[in-house]
C-alpha cells in the first residue's frame, strides 16, 4: 500500500508553487505533478528531498529528472489524452506515471535494466499501466511506431533521424541535446506532408544518453 499522507500532500502542493513561480502554467500538467506522489521514488530516509525541485540520484549512476525539467518536457510535448508516447528513459519511472496521469498510452524504455526492472515493479504495484521495454532507446523502438509523441530524458550529442523517422504526422520529439555539461532542449514537429518544424528552447543539465546514437556504444 502506498502512504500518501496530508504531509506528503503539502509538500507537493509547494512544489507545484514553486514550478508555477518557474513558469509552468498548463494546469493540466500541473495536475498530473500534483497527483503523483514523488516520494514513492525516494528511500523514506530522504523523504525532504523528494519534494525539492532537484533531480536525485536512483542507483546505476543515474537519476530521477527535477520536476521542473519534468514539466517543462511534458509541456513541450502538449500531450492530449490517447497520445501514443514513447519515452526513452524509464529512469525511476516519475516522467512515466506524469504521462499516464494525463492519459498517454506510454511506451517507456530503459537501457539499464535494473532501472527497467525496479520501475516496471514499482509503477505496477502502484497501479499504474504502461509498456516498460528493456533496450536502447536511443533508436526509439520500431515496433510500436509511430508516436504521437517522443520525449527523450537523457542528453543526447545529436538528433537521432530515426527517432524522427518513427514520429507520427502531426507528431513532436523533445530531446535534449548538446555536451557533458549542459543541453538545449529541442523539440521537432512533424507536420502532416512530413514538413519538420525545429525549435530550440532553455538549457539543462541531463545525465547522457547511452547506447548506438547516443555517448557510448
Ligand atoms: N524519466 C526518468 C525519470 O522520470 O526518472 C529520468 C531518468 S534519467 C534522467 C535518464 C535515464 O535514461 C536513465 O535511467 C538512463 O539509464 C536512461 N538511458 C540512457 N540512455 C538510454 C538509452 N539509449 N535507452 C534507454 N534509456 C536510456
Amino acid at each position: 500500500m502506498i502512504e500518501d499522507s496530508y504531509r506528503h500532500r503539502g509538500m507537493r502542493r509547494a512544489l507545484i508553487k514553486t514550478l508555477e513561480e518557474k513558469g509552468i502554467s498548463d494546469p493540466k500538467v500541473l495536475n498530473a505533478l500534483k497527483k503523483v506522489p514523488r516520494h514513492v521514488f525516494f528511500d523514506k530516509a530522504f523523504l525532504e528531498h523528494a519534494y525539492q525541485d532537484k533531480a536525485f540520484p536512483i542507483g546505476e549512476g543515474q537519476t530521477i529528472s527535477q520536476p521542473y525539467t519534468v514539466a517543462v518536457q511534458t509541456e513541450l510535448a502538449q500531450i492530449v489524452p490517447g497520445d501514443k508516447v514513447l519515452e526513452i528513459g524509464t529512469g525511476s519511472g516519475y516522467q512515466c506515471c506524469i504521462l499516464l496521469e494525463l492519459e498517454a498510452k506510454v511506451y517507456t524504455i530503459e537501457y539499464l535494466r535494473p532501472l527497467h526492472l525496479q520501475a516496471k515493479n514499482l509503477l505496477t504495484s502502484m497501479g499504474y499501466q504502461a509498456h516498460f521495454i528493456h533496450g536502447d532507446g536511443s533508436k526509439g523502438f520500431s515496433a510500436y511506431a509511430p508516436y504521437d509523441k517522443i520525449i527523450v530524458t537523457a542528453g543526447a550529442p545529436s538528433v537521432p533521424e530515426i527517432l524522427i523517422e518513427q514520429l507520427a504526422a502531426p507528431g513532436k520529439l523533445v530531446i535534449p541535446v548538446g555536451g557533458s555539461e549542459r543541453q538545449e532542449m529541442v523539440t521537432i514537429q512533424k507536420l502532416p506532408g512530413n514538413k519538420i518544424i525545429k525549435k530550440e528552447h532553455n538549457y539543462f543539465s541531463f545525465v547522457p544518453l547511452l547506447g548506438e546514437q547516443g555517448w557510448r556504444k
